[in-house]
Protein backbone atom coordinates (compact mmCIF):
# COMPACT_ATOMS: atom_id res chain seq x y z
CA UNK A 1 0.00 0.00 0.00
CA UNK A 2 1.02 3.45 -1.00
CA UNK A 3 2.51 5.49 1.66
CA UNK A 4 -0.05 7.86 3.55
CA UNK A 5 -0.18 10.93 2.57
CA UNK A 6 -0.57 14.06 4.92
CA UNK A 7 -4.41 13.94 3.99
CA UNK A 8 -5.16 10.61 5.02
CA UNK A 9 -3.39 11.38 8.33
CA UNK A 10 -5.35 14.76 8.86
CA UNK A 11 -7.68 15.31 12.20
CA UNK A 12 -9.59 17.75 12.99
CA UNK A 13 -8.40 20.82 14.31
CA UNK A 14 -4.81 19.83 14.50
CA UNK A 15 -1.89 22.73 14.64
CA UNK A 16 1.32 23.32 14.31
CA UNK A 17 1.26 26.73 15.13
CA UNK A 18 -2.14 29.11 15.98
CA UNK A 19 -2.08 32.33 14.65
CA UNK A 20 -3.85 35.17 16.57
CA UNK A 21 -7.03 36.24 15.52
CA UNK A 22 -7.16 39.47 13.30
CA UNK A 23 -8.60 42.20 14.78
CA UNK A 24 -10.67 43.03 12.53
CA UNK A 25 -12.98 40.37 10.26
CA UNK A 26 -11.96 38.74 6.58
CA UNK A 27 -14.78 40.61 5.46
CA UNK A 28 -13.50 44.05 6.74
CA UNK A 29 -9.69 43.60 5.18
CA UNK A 30 -10.65 41.65 1.82
CA UNK A 31 -13.39 42.86 -0.77
CA UNK A 32 -16.29 39.96 -0.82
CA UNK A 33 -16.11 39.00 -4.26
CA UNK A 34 -12.37 38.08 -3.44
CA UNK A 35 -13.20 35.91 -0.70
CA UNK A 36 -13.52 32.00 -0.72
CA UNK A 37 -16.92 30.47 0.15
CA UNK A 38 -15.59 27.57 2.09
CA UNK A 39 -12.47 27.48 3.51
CA UNK A 40 -9.54 25.63 1.82
CA UNK A 41 -9.45 21.75 2.43
CA UNK A 42 -5.67 21.62 3.88
CA UNK A 43 -4.39 19.07 6.11
CA UNK A 44 -4.64 19.51 9.40
CA UNK A 45 -1.65 17.84 11.38
CA UNK A 46 0.91 18.57 14.18
CA UNK A 47 4.53 19.60 14.02
CA UNK A 48 5.96 16.52 14.84
CA UNK A 49 4.02 14.43 12.51
CA UNK A 50 4.39 17.05 9.70
CA UNK A 51 8.41 16.83 10.47
CA UNK A 52 8.21 13.06 9.77
CA UNK A 53 6.28 12.79 6.82
CA UNK A 54 8.94 15.35 5.15
CA UNK A 55 11.61 13.23 6.65
CA UNK A 56 10.20 10.02 5.23
CA UNK A 57 9.81 11.58 1.49
CA UNK A 58 13.53 12.87 1.47
CA UNK A 59 14.69 9.24 2.60
CA UNK A 60 13.26 7.73 -0.11
CA UNK A 61 14.66 9.90 -2.88
CA UNK A 62 17.94 9.19 -4.40
CA UNK A 63 20.68 11.80 -3.62
CA UNK A 64 24.20 12.23 -4.36
CA UNK A 65 24.94 12.22 -0.56
CA UNK A 66 23.49 8.88 -0.66
CA UNK A 67 24.45 7.41 -3.39
CA UNK A 68 27.25 6.90 -6.57
CA UNK A 69 25.79 9.33 -9.25
CA UNK A 70 27.55 8.55 -12.97
CA UNK A 71 25.34 12.03 -13.89
CA UNK A 72 28.63 13.82 -13.48
CA UNK A 73 29.46 17.62 -13.53
CA UNK A 74 27.12 17.99 -16.63
CA UNK A 75 24.02 17.18 -14.30
CA UNK A 76 25.09 16.24 -10.41
CA UNK A 77 28.58 15.87 -9.45
CA UNK A 78 29.26 15.62 -5.84
CA UNK A 79 30.06 19.28 -4.45
CA UNK A 80 32.47 20.41 -1.35
CA UNK A 81 29.39 21.41 1.38
CA UNK A 82 31.87 24.09 2.50
CA UNK A 83 30.75 26.61 -0.37
CA UNK A 84 26.85 26.04 0.24
CA UNK A 85 28.17 27.60 3.41
CA UNK A 86 29.96 30.17 2.28
CA UNK A 87 26.81 31.01 -0.04
CA UNK A 88 24.24 30.55 2.76
CA UNK A 89 26.64 33.74 4.80
CA UNK A 90 23.61 36.52 5.36
CA UNK A 91 26.42 38.83 4.34
CA UNK A 92 26.18 37.57 0.45
CA UNK A 93 23.01 36.17 0.72
CA UNK A 94 20.51 39.17 2.40
CA UNK A 95 22.29 41.99 0.03
CA UNK A 96 19.44 43.83 -1.85
CA UNK A 97 21.42 44.06 -5.59
CA UNK A 98 19.86 47.95 -5.33
CA UNK A 99 22.53 48.67 -2.53
CA UNK A 100 24.21 51.42 -3.64
CA UNK A 101 28.12 50.45 -5.18
CA UNK A 102 30.14 51.85 -2.57
CA UNK A 103 28.31 49.86 0.14
CA UNK A 104 28.99 46.63 -1.66
CA UNK A 105 32.50 46.49 -2.81
CA UNK A 106 33.28 43.72 -1.59
CA UNK A 107 30.55 41.41 -3.36
CA UNK A 108 31.56 43.76 -6.56
CA UNK A 109 35.37 42.48 -5.96
CA UNK A 110 33.77 39.02 -5.55
CA UNK A 111 32.51 39.25 -9.12
CA UNK A 112 35.32 41.45 -10.71
CA UNK A 113 37.76 38.48 -9.54
CA UNK A 114 35.61 35.95 -10.67
CA UNK A 115 35.11 37.43 -13.86
CA UNK A 116 39.25 37.90 -13.81
CA UNK A 117 40.15 33.94 -12.89
CA UNK A 118 37.48 32.68 -15.53
CA UNK A 119 39.51 35.06 -18.65
CA UNK A 120 42.60 33.04 -17.47
CA UNK A 121 40.46 29.94 -17.01
CA UNK A 122 38.93 30.05 -20.30
CA UNK A 123 41.88 31.71 -22.40
CA UNK A 124 39.55 34.55 -22.87
CA UNK A 125 40.11 38.73 -22.69
CA UNK A 126 36.38 39.74 -21.31
CA UNK A 127 33.80 37.69 -18.98
CA UNK A 128 30.44 38.86 -18.29
CA UNK A 129 28.43 36.69 -15.51
CA UNK A 130 24.88 37.58 -16.33
CA UNK A 131 23.54 35.11 -18.39
CA UNK A 132 21.65 32.50 -15.92
CA UNK A 133 22.35 29.35 -17.25
CA UNK A 134 24.21 27.71 -20.55
CA UNK A 135 21.57 28.25 -22.67
CA UNK A 136 21.25 31.65 -22.04
CA UNK A 137 25.10 31.94 -22.22
CA UNK A 138 25.04 30.76 -25.47
CA UNK A 139 21.98 32.73 -26.74
CA UNK A 140 23.67 35.42 -25.48
CA UNK A 141 26.75 34.75 -27.42
CA UNK A 142 25.26 34.75 -30.11
CA UNK A 143 23.44 37.51 -29.87
CA UNK A 144 27.04 39.15 -29.36
CA UNK A 145 28.29 37.49 -32.40
CA UNK A 146 25.11 38.77 -34.34
CA UNK A 147 25.98 42.19 -33.23
CA UNK A 148 29.79 41.76 -34.05
CA UNK A 149 27.94 41.00 -38.38
CA UNK A 150 25.69 43.54 -37.91
CA UNK A 151 28.91 46.37 -37.21
CA UNK A 152 30.81 44.76 -39.92
CA UNK A 153 28.22 44.98 -42.63
CA UNK A 154 27.69 41.16 -42.88
CA UNK A 155 24.24 40.72 -42.40
CA UNK A 156 23.52 38.23 -44.79
CA UNK A 157 25.18 35.60 -42.81
CA UNK A 158 22.27 33.92 -40.57
CA UNK A 159 23.53 30.36 -40.68
CA UNK A 160 24.76 28.56 -37.89
CA UNK A 161 26.25 24.93 -38.25
CA UNK A 162 26.01 22.42 -35.11
CA UNK A 163 27.41 19.36 -35.32
CA UNK A 164 25.17 16.31 -34.62
CA UNK A 165 26.46 15.01 -31.45
CA UNK A 166 25.49 18.73 -29.81
CA UNK A 167 23.64 19.20 -27.00
CA UNK A 168 19.76 20.41 -27.91
CA UNK A 169 20.36 23.89 -26.72
CA UNK A 170 22.86 24.78 -29.21
CA UNK A 171 20.13 24.81 -32.01
CA UNK A 172 17.56 26.14 -29.75
CA UNK A 173 19.48 29.06 -29.19
CA UNK A 174 20.38 29.71 -32.90
CA UNK A 175 16.46 29.30 -33.37
CA UNK A 176 15.85 32.10 -31.02
CA UNK A 177 18.78 33.97 -32.26
CA UNK A 178 16.52 34.51 -35.59
CA UNK A 179 19.37 32.04 -37.21
CA UNK A 180 19.22 28.71 -38.65
CA UNK A 181 21.23 25.82 -37.93
CA UNK A 182 23.09 23.53 -40.55
CA UNK A 183 23.40 19.93 -38.97
CA UNK A 184 26.74 18.70 -39.25
CA UNK A 185 26.88 14.73 -39.16
CA UNK A 186 29.82 13.53 -37.22
CA UNK A 187 32.86 11.65 -38.93
CA UNK A 188 32.98 8.01 -38.72
CA UNK A 189 35.74 9.52 -35.33
CA UNK A 190 32.86 10.63 -33.76
CA UNK A 191 34.71 14.24 -34.44
CA UNK A 192 34.24 16.72 -36.47
CA UNK A 193 35.32 15.92 -39.88
CA UNK A 194 37.06 19.15 -41.82
CA UNK A 195 35.67 17.67 -45.01
CA UNK A 196 32.04 17.87 -43.70
CA UNK A 197 32.74 21.06 -42.35
CA UNK A 198 34.28 22.76 -45.59
CA UNK A 199 31.06 21.51 -47.54
CA UNK A 200 29.35 23.53 -44.94
CA UNK A 201 31.04 26.60 -44.98
CA UNK A 202 29.86 29.30 -46.84
CA UNK A 203 29.73 32.79 -46.99
CA UNK A 204 26.65 32.76 -45.29
CA UNK A 205 27.24 31.27 -42.53
CA UNK A 206 27.79 32.87 -39.00
CA UNK A 207 29.76 30.60 -36.99
CA UNK A 208 30.25 27.61 -35.69
CA UNK A 209 29.15 25.77 -32.38
CA UNK A 210 31.75 23.51 -31.69
CA UNK A 211 31.89 21.69 -27.90
CA UNK A 212 35.23 20.34 -26.89
CA UNK A 213 35.21 17.84 -25.39
CA UNK A 214 32.19 16.91 -27.44
CA UNK A 215 29.59 15.18 -25.75
CA UNK A 216 30.53 11.72 -26.59
CA UNK A 217 33.41 12.65 -24.32
CA UNK A 218 35.87 12.53 -26.79
CA UNK A 219 38.37 16.00 -27.76
CA UNK A 220 37.73 17.41 -30.99
CA UNK A 221 42.06 17.59 -31.74
CA UNK A 222 41.70 18.99 -34.97
CA UNK A 223 40.24 22.29 -33.55
CA UNK A 224 43.16 24.33 -34.29
CA UNK A 225 42.36 23.39 -38.05
CA UNK A 226 38.88 23.58 -37.43
CA UNK A 227 39.10 27.52 -36.06
CA UNK A 228 41.38 28.46 -39.29
CA UNK A 229 38.98 26.96 -41.97
CA UNK A 230 35.98 29.02 -40.08
CA UNK A 231 37.76 32.19 -39.34
CA UNK A 232 39.11 31.83 -43.02
CA UNK A 233 35.35 31.80 -44.45
CA UNK A 234 34.47 34.98 -42.42
CA UNK A 235 33.00 33.14 -39.80
CA UNK A 236 32.96 33.25 -35.90
CA UNK A 237 33.75 29.66 -33.14
CA UNK A 238 31.59 29.83 -30.65
CA UNK A 239 32.38 26.95 -27.68
CA UNK A 240 29.99 25.06 -25.71
CA UNK A 241 31.94 24.97 -22.58
CA UNK A 242 29.55 22.85 -20.59
CA UNK A 243 32.15 20.18 -20.76
CA UNK A 244 34.84 22.74 -18.87
CA UNK A 245 35.46 19.85 -16.00
CA UNK A 246 37.59 17.87 -17.98
CA UNK A 247 39.68 20.63 -19.19
CA UNK A 248 40.46 22.61 -16.33
CA UNK A 249 43.94 23.88 -15.87
CA UNK A 250 44.88 21.71 -18.79
CA UNK A 251 43.08 23.42 -22.68
CA UNK A 252 41.99 26.62 -23.08
CA UNK A 253 39.07 27.55 -25.50
CA UNK A 254 40.49 30.72 -26.19
CA UNK A 255 43.92 29.37 -27.20
CA UNK A 256 41.88 26.70 -29.59
CA UNK A 257 40.78 29.71 -31.30
CA UNK A 258 37.02 30.75 -30.10
CA UNK A 259 36.32 33.30 -30.36
CA UNK A 260 33.30 33.35 -27.29
CA UNK A 261 32.55 30.34 -24.38
CA UNK A 262 29.80 29.43 -21.97
CA UNK A 263 30.87 27.99 -18.90
CA UNK A 264 28.26 26.29 -16.41
CA UNK A 265 29.22 27.64 -13.06
CA UNK A 266 26.05 25.01 -11.58
CA UNK A 267 28.24 22.03 -13.52
CA UNK A 268 32.00 22.33 -12.93
CA UNK A 269 32.10 24.81 -10.48
CA UNK A 270 30.44 23.90 -7.40
CA UNK A 271 26.36 24.71 -7.46
CA UNK A 272 24.16 21.87 -7.27
CA UNK A 273 22.65 21.56 -10.56
CA UNK A 274 19.85 18.18 -10.12
CA UNK A 275 17.57 20.39 -8.52
CA UNK A 276 16.94 22.56 -11.56
CA UNK A 277 18.26 25.91 -10.20
CA UNK A 278 19.29 28.51 -10.00
CA UNK A 279 22.00 28.71 -12.27
CA UNK A 280 25.11 30.69 -14.15
CA UNK A 281 26.41 30.72 -17.17
CA UNK A 282 28.58 33.35 -17.72
CA UNK A 283 30.34 33.91 -21.55
CA UNK A 284 34.06 34.72 -22.02
CA UNK A 285 34.83 36.57 -25.11
CA UNK A 286 37.64 37.69 -27.27
CA UNK A 287 38.73 41.28 -26.71
CA UNK A 288 37.31 42.18 -30.28
CA UNK A 289 33.67 41.35 -28.95
CA UNK A 290 33.81 43.02 -25.62
CA UNK A 291 31.89 45.96 -26.34
CA UNK A 292 28.92 44.27 -27.89
CA UNK A 293 28.76 42.00 -24.05
CA UNK A 294 25.32 43.00 -22.29
CA UNK A 295 25.59 46.21 -19.61
CA UNK A 296 25.90 46.83 -17.20
CA UNK A 297 29.60 45.94 -17.17
CA UNK A 298 31.88 45.80 -13.74
CA UNK A 299 34.48 48.48 -13.86
CA UNK A 300 37.59 49.90 -11.91
CA UNK A 301 38.70 53.51 -10.78
CA UNK A 302 40.78 54.76 -8.64
CA UNK A 303 40.73 51.40 -7.21
CA UNK A 304 36.62 51.00 -6.36
CA UNK A 305 34.29 49.15 -8.61
CA UNK A 306 31.62 50.27 -10.27
CA UNK A 307 28.57 49.93 -12.89
CA UNK A 308 28.84 51.16 -16.37
CA UNK A 309 25.76 51.16 -18.13
CA UNK A 310 26.29 53.80 -20.74
CA UNK A 311 27.62 51.25 -23.35
CA UNK A 312 26.53 52.06 -27.01
CA UNK A 313 27.75 48.89 -28.87
CA UNK A 314 26.26 46.36 -26.48
CA UNK A 315 23.64 44.11 -26.57
CA UNK A 316 21.82 45.41 -24.04
CA UNK A 317 20.37 43.28 -20.80
CA UNK A 318 19.91 39.69 -20.28
CA UNK A 319 19.12 39.18 -16.92
CA UNK A 320 17.57 41.28 -13.88
CA UNK A 321 20.56 42.78 -12.22
CA UNK A 322 23.65 41.06 -12.28
CA UNK A 323 23.51 37.53 -12.38
CA UNK A 324 22.60 34.55 -10.30
CA UNK A 325 25.01 36.07 -7.50
CA UNK A 326 25.26 33.46 -4.95
CA UNK A 327 26.43 30.73 -7.64
CA UNK A 328 29.08 32.99 -8.18
CA UNK A 329 30.31 32.67 -4.81
CA UNK A 330 30.23 29.04 -5.06
CA UNK A 331 32.18 29.20 -7.89
CA UNK A 332 35.05 31.97 -6.19
CA UNK A 333 35.18 29.86 -3.10
CA UNK A 334 35.81 26.54 -5.46
CA UNK A 335 38.67 28.23 -7.17
CA UNK A 336 40.20 30.16 -4.89
CA UNK A 337 39.94 27.16 -2.32
CA UNK A 338 41.17 24.45 -5.77
CA UNK A 339 43.75 26.82 -6.68
CA UNK A 340 45.51 26.34 -10.31
CA UNK A 341 46.79 22.91 -9.27
CA UNK A 342 43.68 22.22 -7.79
CA UNK A 343 41.57 22.89 -10.98
CA UNK A 344 44.30 21.03 -12.96
CA UNK A 345 44.06 17.86 -10.47
CA UNK A 346 40.52 17.76 -11.00
CA UNK A 347 40.27 17.19 -14.83
CA UNK A 348 43.05 14.55 -14.11
CA UNK A 349 40.91 12.54 -11.71
CA UNK A 350 38.08 13.51 -13.91
CA UNK A 351 39.40 12.06 -16.91
CA UNK A 352 41.37 9.22 -15.21
CA UNK A 353 38.21 8.11 -13.52
CA UNK A 354 36.05 8.36 -16.85
CA UNK A 355 39.13 5.63 -18.44
CA UNK A 356 39.10 3.63 -15.68
CA UNK A 357 35.23 3.27 -16.22
CA UNK A 358 35.92 3.12 -19.95
CA UNK A 359 38.98 0.36 -19.78
CA UNK A 360 36.79 -1.75 -17.42
CA UNK A 361 33.69 -2.31 -19.18
CA UNK A 362 34.90 -1.72 -23.12
CA UNK A 363 34.68 -6.27 -23.21
CA UNK A 364 31.37 -5.97 -21.89
CA UNK A 365 29.46 -3.19 -23.42
CA UNK A 366 29.98 -1.78 -26.51
CA UNK A 367 32.14 1.36 -27.16
CA UNK A 368 31.08 2.90 -29.94
CA UNK A 369 33.81 5.19 -30.39
CA UNK A 370 37.09 3.49 -29.43
CA UNK A 371 39.96 4.64 -27.61
CA UNK A 372 40.59 7.20 -24.70
CA UNK A 373 37.88 10.05 -23.50
CA UNK A 374 37.65 12.49 -21.74
CA UNK A 375 35.88 13.08 -18.95
CA UNK A 376 32.56 10.73 -19.52
CA UNK A 377 32.50 7.50 -21.69
CA UNK A 378 29.53 7.13 -24.06
CA UNK A 379 29.24 3.42 -23.81
CA UNK A 380 26.39 1.10 -25.57
CA UNK A 381 24.21 -1.14 -24.46
CA UNK A 382 23.52 -1.85 -28.42
CA UNK A 383 25.04 -5.75 -28.53
CA UNK A 384 23.36 -6.65 -25.25
CA UNK A 385 19.72 -5.57 -26.95
CA UNK A 386 20.09 -7.46 -29.73
CA UNK A 387 21.23 -10.99 -27.95
CA UNK A 388 18.82 -10.86 -25.14
CA UNK A 389 16.40 -8.17 -25.54
CA UNK A 390 17.35 -5.95 -22.64
CA UNK A 391 17.89 -2.32 -23.23
CA UNK A 392 19.73 0.15 -21.48
CA UNK A 393 16.85 1.96 -20.10
CA UNK A 394 16.54 -2.01 -17.99
CA UNK A 395 20.28 -1.59 -17.56
CA UNK A 396 19.70 1.78 -16.03
CA UNK A 397 16.80 0.76 -13.65
CA UNK A 398 18.40 -2.01 -12.89
CA UNK A 399 21.01 -0.04 -11.08
CA UNK A 400 18.66 1.76 -8.85
CA UNK A 401 18.36 -1.74 -6.96
CA UNK A 402 22.11 -1.69 -6.16
CA UNK A 403 21.60 1.82 -4.74
CA UNK A 404 23.47 3.56 -8.13
CA UNK A 405 21.61 6.21 -10.03
CA UNK A 406 21.40 5.59 -13.73
CA UNK A 407 23.58 6.95 -15.92
CA UNK A 408 22.04 9.64 -18.72
CA UNK A 409 20.90 7.31 -21.09
CA UNK A 410 20.11 7.33 -24.92
CA UNK A 411 22.06 10.68 -25.40
CA UNK A 412 24.18 11.65 -27.98
CA UNK A 413 21.12 10.79 -30.03
CA UNK A 414 23.70 9.08 -32.19
CA UNK A 415 24.52 6.34 -30.44
CA UNK A 416 21.79 3.32 -30.54
CA UNK A 417 21.14 2.89 -26.47
CA UNK A 418 23.26 5.12 -25.12
CA UNK A 419 24.98 4.90 -21.79
CA UNK A 420 26.86 8.16 -20.77
CA UNK A 421 28.86 7.66 -18.10
CA UNK A 422 30.61 10.21 -16.04
CA UNK A 423 31.97 9.59 -12.58
CA UNK A 424 33.36 13.32 -12.15
CA UNK A 425 36.69 13.95 -9.71
CA UNK A 426 35.27 13.02 -6.47
CA UNK A 427 34.86 9.26 -6.45
CA UNK A 428 36.70 6.77 -4.79
CA UNK A 429 38.45 3.98 -6.73
CA UNK A 430 36.40 1.67 -4.35
CA UNK A 431 32.96 3.62 -5.71
CA UNK A 432 34.08 2.68 -9.04
CA UNK A 433 35.39 -0.13 -8.82
CA UNK A 434 31.82 -1.29 -7.06
CA UNK A 435 30.24 0.55 -10.41
CA UNK A 436 32.00 -1.61 -12.33
CA UNK A 437 31.04 -4.65 -10.62
CA UNK A 438 27.43 -4.18 -11.24
CA UNK A 439 27.63 -3.18 -14.20
CA UNK A 440 29.12 -6.70 -15.35
CA UNK A 441 27.09 -8.31 -13.11
CA UNK A 442 23.97 -6.63 -14.96
CA UNK A 443 25.82 -7.59 -18.15
CA UNK A 444 25.78 -11.21 -16.42
CA UNK A 445 22.07 -11.33 -16.00
CA UNK A 446 20.81 -9.96 -19.38
CA UNK A 447 22.11 -13.21 -20.56
CA UNK A 448 20.74 -15.25 -17.80
CA UNK A 449 17.00 -13.80 -16.71
CA UNK A 450 16.11 -10.80 -18.93
CA UNK A 451 12.80 -10.65 -16.80
CA UNK A 452 14.33 -9.35 -13.48
CA UNK A 453 15.96 -6.57 -16.20
CA UNK A 454 12.96 -5.76 -18.02
CA UNK A 455 10.96 -6.01 -14.45
CA UNK A 456 13.42 -3.56 -12.49
CA UNK A 457 13.92 -1.88 -9.99
CA UNK A 458 12.36 -4.52 -7.69
CA UNK A 459 13.61 -2.40 -4.28
CA UNK A 460 12.75 1.11 -4.57
CA UNK A 461 9.49 2.93 -3.23
CA UNK A 462 8.22 3.40 -6.56
CA UNK A 463 8.81 1.17 -9.29
CA UNK A 464 8.66 0.96 -12.68
CA UNK A 465 6.88 4.04 -13.73
CA UNK A 466 4.97 3.93 -17.10
CA UNK A 467 6.66 6.89 -18.59
CA UNK A 468 4.80 7.49 -21.61
CA UNK A 469 1.39 7.59 -19.32
CA UNK A 470 3.29 9.66 -17.21
CA UNK A 471 3.86 12.63 -19.96
CA UNK A 472 0.60 11.92 -21.67
CA UNK A 473 -1.21 11.97 -18.74
CA UNK A 474 0.39 13.67 -15.43
CA UNK A 475 -1.59 13.62 -12.46
CA UNK A 476 0.11 16.47 -10.42
CA UNK A 477 -2.47 16.92 -7.76
CA UNK A 478 -3.87 15.01 -5.00
CA UNK A 479 -7.36 13.89 -6.20
CA UNK A 480 -8.63 12.11 -2.81
CA UNK A 481 -9.28 8.69 -2.30
C1 LIG B 1 24.09 21.38 -19.76
C2 LIG B 1 24.57 21.65 -21.11
C3 LIG B 1 24.11 22.77 -21.83
C4 LIG B 1 23.00 23.69 -21.32
O1 LIG B 1 23.26 24.27 -20.08
P1 LIG B 1 22.02 24.72 -19.14
O2 LIG B 1 22.66 25.42 -18.01
O3 LIG B 1 21.32 23.46 -18.75
O4 LIG B 1 21.14 25.62 -19.93
C5 LIG B 1 24.63 23.00 -23.08
N1 LIG B 1 25.54 22.17 -23.61
C6 LIG B 1 26.03 21.09 -22.96
C7 LIG B 1 27.07 20.23 -23.61
C8 LIG B 1 25.55 20.79 -21.69
O5 LIG B 1 26.01 19.72 -21.05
Amino acid sequence: MADPTLFDISQRGKRCTRMPAPEKGAEELIPAQHLRAQAPGLPEVSEPEIARHYATLAAQNFNVDGHFYPLGSCTMKYNPKVNEALAADPGWARLHPATPEEHVQGALRLMHQLEAWLCAILGMDAVSLQPPAGAAGEFTSLRVFRAWHDSQGNTQRTRVIVPDTAHGTNPASVARCGWTVTVLESGDDGRVSPEALADALDDDVAALMLTNPNTLGLFEAQVLQIAEMVHDAGALMYCDGANMNALLGHGRPGEMGFDAVQVNLHKTFSTPHGGGGPGSGPIGVTAELEPFLPVPRLVEQDGRLAWDWDRPESIGKVQSWFGNFLVAVRAWAYIRACGADGLAQVARDAVLAANYIRASLEDVYDLPYPGACMHECVLSARTIAEETGVRAADIAKRLLDHGIHPPTMYFPLIVDEALMIEPAETETKAALDRFIEVMREIAREAAADPEILHDAPHSTPVRRVDEVKAARNPILRWQGR
